[in-house]
């Protein structure tokens, strides 16, 4: 089975959504990109188109290719009609069970029957949604790290009931997309996340229990173990949301408090502060500086 040039379908236009679209429409292919909100879907476009000038600027792409890029992604409002002629769907919609599960029946009447049904799902059950599909050997994880069109990662997922050509399409098609694929097997969190996100959790628990600041905590990751990024800027870049989401998921799943999410995440999110998408986390975000301001709760 190969996906060599072909139609796409990406449902969820958010921080995900947006980067897989960009990703597979710089590599040749049509892309439908479906959201149920218009805003989002002209927010991505925006983002897609800022991103592409990026490039541009830094001479990695031509204007042939930004041009390119955006005539090959179409945006639709209804699931339905965006998915008719898909070879590949990947949902990148919000991470909730009952979301996804909703959304994978939806898919699963609408796309064509030889269709590869992918979630770049964070951490829920990859076996769980394929159950509620009637193709569960063609349901299969495909977790994007972000930004998409920057990270080399990409964790593939095996369900309980994925068929060996189907991970062999995914592994081949992510080699194609100029990324790196790791076949993994499907347990809560599966790897990238099961270790990422007790991580980014003690972090927060650190700032909560008064031992250190913002800056000191992400300082001490960034210099003393040589990350990137502290934990908490991740977080705020991933979005508190989905760190809670995935938190929750690795609790119940596991059934170990140890992955019991911190009460300064839970009322983080209760409050709205999902980080950079909500321009307030741990710092705060503006449009007119890249300077990291730590959020002056936490000063
Ligand atoms: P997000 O909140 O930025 O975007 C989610 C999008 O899904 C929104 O645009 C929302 O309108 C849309 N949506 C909700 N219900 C829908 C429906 N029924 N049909 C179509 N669209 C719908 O979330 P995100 O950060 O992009 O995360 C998306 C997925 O990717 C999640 O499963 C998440 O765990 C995973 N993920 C996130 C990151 C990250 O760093 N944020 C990294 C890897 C994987």
């Amino acid at each position: 089975m190969t996906l060599k040039g072909g139609l796409i379908s990406v449902i969820g236009a958010g921080t995900m959504g947006n980067g897989i679209a960009h990703l597979f429409a710089q590599h040749g292919f049509k892309v439908n990109l479906v959201d149920i909100s218009q805003e989002q879907l002209k927010k991505a476009i925006n983002t897609i188109t800022k991103n592409l000038d990026r490039q541009l600027s830094k001479g990695t792409i031509t204007e042939d290719v930004k041009e390119t890029t955006l005539s090959n992604i179409k945006t639709f409002p209804v699931l339905a009609d965006g998915l008719r002629e898909s070879q590949l769907v990947i949902e990148a919609a919000t991470e909730n069970t009952e979301l996804k599960l909703n959304i994978f029946r939806q898919i699963d009447e609408a796309a064509p029957a030889d269709c590869i049904l992918a979630t770049n799902t964070s951490s829920i059950s990859i076996t769980k949604i394929a159950a509620i599909t009637k193709r569960p050997g063609s349901v299969i994880g495909m977790h994007f790290m972000n930004p998409v069109p920057v990270m080399k990662l990409v964790e593939v997922i095996n369900g309980f009931s994925t068929n060996k050509e189907v991970t062999d399409t995914i592994v081949s098609l992510s080699k194609q997309l100029g990324k790196t694929p790791c076949v993994v097997n499907d347990f809560p969190g599966f790897i990238a996340n099961r270790i990422l996100m007790p991580m980014i959790n003690e972090a927060i628990y650190s700032l909560y229990e008064g031992v250190a600041g913002v800056e000191e905590i992400d300082t001490i990751m960034k210099l003393g173990m040589a990350h990137p990024m502290g934990p908490l800027q991740l977080a705020d870049f991933i979005g508190l949301d989905v760190c809670l989401s995935i938190l929750n998921v690795l609790h119940t799943g596991f059934g170990n408090p140890k992955y019991a999410p911190c009460p300064l995440l839970i009322n983080m999110v209760a409050a709205g502060k999902t980080g950079i998408k909500s321009s307030e986390g741990f710092y705060i975000y503006s449009a007119n500086t890249k300077e990291l301001v730590v959020n002056k709760r936490f000063a």
